[in-house]
């Protein structure tokens, strides 16, 4: 019998953790081996699951805004005291090294949670007063949903639970969430700090499986909206069914996004960010800057310095303090970034500046036998190219001369920095900064950087345009998208207006 370093994971729901007989098993991706296995939930544990937060409805969303969030606080507190603990199950989960997971995955989706909590008990979920007349106004109520779906990616799979809890919980609704099955480890961790914080039981659920049973939840009748995060293929399936039940839905889908550098940019500045656009997380970043524009009186300087970064990205133990750079989520995941890379080189005729088919290079011990893959970087690549088209999701930087000897080479380059169906992120680089915004109000996205890449704080509401997302999440906005309104007019005259008081 096949050992595991993680005890069997439940589902979670009715305040309970609740065992299925059937399973799947998550697989560590830095060395291809089974690290637990999982309760895949059915039919009946899906109805159980939603039946449980439909219970705990009532009373959770009667609760006074300042009660829920101290409890929520109380769980931000505890996130906080168990980073490492936390990071280390998502390290052996997602494959990124713990130099990443113990400072950005706990601590933004903690930070988050914080906000939300914070907002509601400062009056975030309070409505409008309108003066009609002197004696009629207008208020406007802000009422939960119900109970809620959140369907997770693999690639911050505790950061994207907490993201969408968090106003989840906060406006008054409860959550029924099911994790990648890529990455299910963090489900009952979090169900576990939720309640430990004091949310009834019902508040938040965790059910576990593939896509279908993504499906199975987010079509249920008494499922009153889907927050979803993936690829726009699947995100457009979810958002029909959900269309049919008139559900609200938030999706967070993929991206093919822009990084212009300009003439005058900072060349070193410039590629420090095209690096974090495209390597951090091994590049699996929906909102990486995989499309580098760069000026051609730039091109030599940019290639040159890149080249001399790209020995900083290490792979190796994923412990390892040094380490900054993991394994592909999977096998699959592997097989298809692989492909985009031997595409580039044999089809799209891309020239290779670093990287290519093969292991990285290992700076401590690391075992060979997980889904690694080189950092690797394209040049000369044009528009048309399949790599330079479609989201790869992986440490693929293709580099995009343009002609700056022209003076209408703004034109042309925010028409190629926009052809795309997609829309999540763009960002400018460059010293002079009324450029920098007049050319971000002409790029079609929903998240813009200028002279950085990557950060996402809670205050920042973010969400695509295009093909690449509805909705967005944090900031005050992201509260909105977890509330319907509700509007009442009060006539204090007296009398009630009407034409029929006389013939
Ligand atoms: P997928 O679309 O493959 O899966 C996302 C989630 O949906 C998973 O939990 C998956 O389950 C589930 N699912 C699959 N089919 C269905 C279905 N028919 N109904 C309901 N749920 C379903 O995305 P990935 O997990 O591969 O994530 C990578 C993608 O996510 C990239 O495109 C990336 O850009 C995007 N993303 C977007 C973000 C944003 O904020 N805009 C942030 C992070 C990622 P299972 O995995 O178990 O099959």
């Amino acid at each position: 019998m096949a050992s595991f370093k993680y005890s069997k994971q439940p589902l979670y729901y009715a305040g309970q953790q609740q065992i299925t007989s059937k399973t799947f098993q998550t697989i560590d991706p830095s060395c291809d081996q089974p690290l637990a296995e999982v309760c895949t939930a059915d039919e009946a544990s899906i109805n159980a699951a939603v039946a449980s937060a439909q219970a705990a409805f009532p009373s959770w969303s009667a609760t006074p805004p300042i009660e829920r969030s101290r409890i929520l606080l109380r769980a931000v507190a505890l996130l906080r005291e168990r980073n490492d603990e936390l990071a280390k199950i998502e390290t052996d989960d997602t494959g990124k090294p713990f130099s990443e997971t113990s400072t950005v995955d706990i601590v933004t989706g903690a930070d988050v949670l914080e906000y939300y909590a914070n907002l509601v008990a400062s009056g975030g979920l309070n409505g409008e007063t309108t003066q009609l007349r002197p004696d009629a106004w207008v208020y406007t109520t802000k009422a939960p949903l119900g109970v809620c779906a959140g369907i997770g990616a693999w690639n911050y799979p505790i950061q994207i639970a907490l993201w969408k809890s968090a106003p989840c919980l906060a406006a008054g609704n409860c959550m029924v969430y099911k994790p990648s099955e890529f990455t299910p480890l963090h489900g009952l961790q979090l169900a576990q700090i939720y309640a430990e914080a004091g949310v009834p039981p019902g508040v938040f659920n965790v059910i576990q499986g593939a896509g279908d049973v993504g499906a199975m939840l987010t079509s249920h009748p008494s499922i009153a909206k889907v927050s979803f995060t993936g690829q726009v293929s699947t995100g457009s399936k979810v958002a029909s069914s959900a269309a049919s039940g008139m559900k609200y839905v938030t999706m967070e889908l993929g991206g093919k996004s822009p990084c212009i550098i300009l003439p005058d940019a900072n060349v070193d500045d410039a590629v420090n960010g095209a690096m974090m656009a495209n390597f951090f997380s091994t590049g699996q970043v929906c909102t990486n800057g995989t499309r580098v524009f760069v000026p051609q009186s730039l091109l030599p300087a940019f290639e040159a310095n890149l080249v001399s970064k790209m020995p900083f990205i290490r792979a190796g133990d994923l412990m390892d303090p040094s380490t900054n750079f993991g394994p592909l989520v999977s096998k699959t995941h592997h097989a298809k970034v692989l492909s985009y890379i031997t595409h580039g080189l044999d089809n799209d005729k891309a020239k290779l500046l670093a990287g290519g088919p093969g292991h990285p290079v290992f700076t401590t011990q690391a075992n060979q036998a997980g889904y690694w893959i080189r950092p690797t970087v394209f040049t000369n690549c044009t528009d048309a190219m399949r790599i330079t088209r479609e989201e790869i999701f992986g440490p693929v930087l293709c580099i995009l001369p343009y002609d700056d000897s022209q003076p209408e080479y703004l034109d042309v380059l925010v028409k190629r920095a926009n052809d795309t169906r997609m829309g999540l992120a763009a960002g400018v680089f460059t010293r002079n900064i009324t450029l920098a915004h007049s050319v971000i109000a002409r790029l079609d996205a929903g998240i813009t950087w200028i002279n950085t890449w990557g950060e996402s704080p809670a205050e920042m509401p973010v969400g695509g345009w295009k093909l690449s997302g509805l909705g967005v999440e944090n900031g005050r906005k992201g509260l909105e998208n977890w509330v319907q309104n509700k509007s009442t007019l009060v006539e204090m005259g007296g009398s009630v207006a009407t034409v029929f008081s006389k013939l």
